[in-house]
């Protein structure tokens, strides 16, 4: 090997460290703008159901106190999601593959929501029956 092929090696490396870095920079770029990204991890297959305020699905009526109010503590609204708090740290942010408008947040926990199952909230008993059971991407942020 003289020295002019051994500068060509060196070269072809450097361009070929430089694609890659170059790869990995617009990788991490992509990945950050899209939460649902395949080079993003934190992307996890979900079991999604649905709950709302009422009594079926809370077991607290309307003249209880904390009726509609969150384990966080919060008023439950549209956005707030139940989580196992071993799986999700309450009060992360969430995006769910379906509902690209909507930053959802773990704010409430229950005691059917296990592992990698998320319970969207729902303003009413009707649109969380119609919700039924899902697969759905999560991404945690
Ligand atoms: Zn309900």
């Amino acid at each position: 090997m003289n020295i002019s092929l051994n500068k060509r090696v060196i070269s072809l490396f450097t361009l070929k460290s430089a694609i890659f870095i170059f790869v990995i920079v617009i990788g991490i770029s992509i990945s950050m703008l899209s939460p649902f990204s395949v080079a993003n991890l934190k992307a996890e297959v979900f079991k999604a159901t649905a709950y709302c305020s009422c009594e079926k699905c809370c077991n607290k009526n309307p003249s209880d106190k904390r009726y509609g109010i969150t384990a966080t503590g919060k008023v439950a609204k549209w956005g707030t999601v139940a989580v196992d708090r071993r799986i999700i740290k309450l009060g992360s942010k969430l995006k769910i593959a379906g509902f690209p408008k909507t930053t959802f947040r773990a704010e409430d926990v229950g005691s059917a929501i296990k592992g990698n199952h998320i319970d969207i909230w729902f303003p009413s008993h009707e649109e969380a029956l119609e919700f039924g059971v899902k697969k759905m991407v999560v991404y945690n942020y």
